[in-house]
């Protein structure tokens, strides 16, 4: 009995370390692969790329920096299938992007490998609320928001041709969708 309970205990402190620190390849989604985005998976394409490849760039074997890169890019009809992804150091990488292109990359590469995109994509899955805290460019402070998450858009800025990931859902307080920046939202959590 003691040992049942035990046990029980055991997986489900597990269950949590793992989803909070260890969160596994199988995130990979093979329907990401039509995507036209960045898809939400993308760290874990790389961690498959790298079994598949080495851990080296491409082009000149380097090991170090190594960025995930679509051979034929979105832009241009180009799918996240793996057949499509291949890893280049970061000055390969530059020389086979225009620099604000290149800019761009790094802004998405750094923001879907976040947990927040992790937590996004879990309650995308199962169809949970999610809150968080989000303070929007001309507020003084941070709000408290809860959605439901109906899915994850780029949104171009006019300015600077830069790109900001955001996700779109059912927001609880203007009883309508809405979409918020990925990068101003702190304290995520997912509800039910
Ligand atoms: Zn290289
Ligand atoms: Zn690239």
């Amino acid at each position: 009995m003691y040992i049942i309970v035990g046990l029980t205990i055991f997986f489900k402190l597990k269950e949590l370390y793992d989803y909070f620190f260890n969160p596994s390849p199988k995130e990979y989604d093979l329907s990401n692969d039509k995507l036209s985005t960045y898809p939400p998976d993308w760290s874990a394409r790389k961690k498959l790329i790298i079994r598949r490849d080495g851990k080296r760039c491409g082009e000149c074997n380097a090991n170090g920096g190594l960025h995930l890169h679509h051979v034929i890019p979105l832009s241009a009809g180009g799918g996240n299938e793996l057949e499509n992804l291949r890893l280049l150091c970061e000055s390969c990488h530059l020389k086979t992007h225009n620099v604000s292109e290149f800019s761009r990359f790094r802004q998405r590469e750094a923001s879907t490998s976040s947990k927040k995109i992790l937590s996004i994509k879990k309650a995308l899955s199962k169809g949970s609320r999610i809150s968080f805290e989000y303070k929007k460019p001309k507020d003084s402070k941070y709000h408290l928001r809860t959605i439901k998450p109906k899915g994850v858009v780029e949104i171009e800025h006019k300015k600077d041709s830069d790109v900001t990931l955001c996700i779109y859902g059912f927001c609880y307080k203007r009883k309508a969708d809405r979409t918020f920046a990925i990068q101003r939202m702190k304290n995520l959590s997912i509800l039910d």
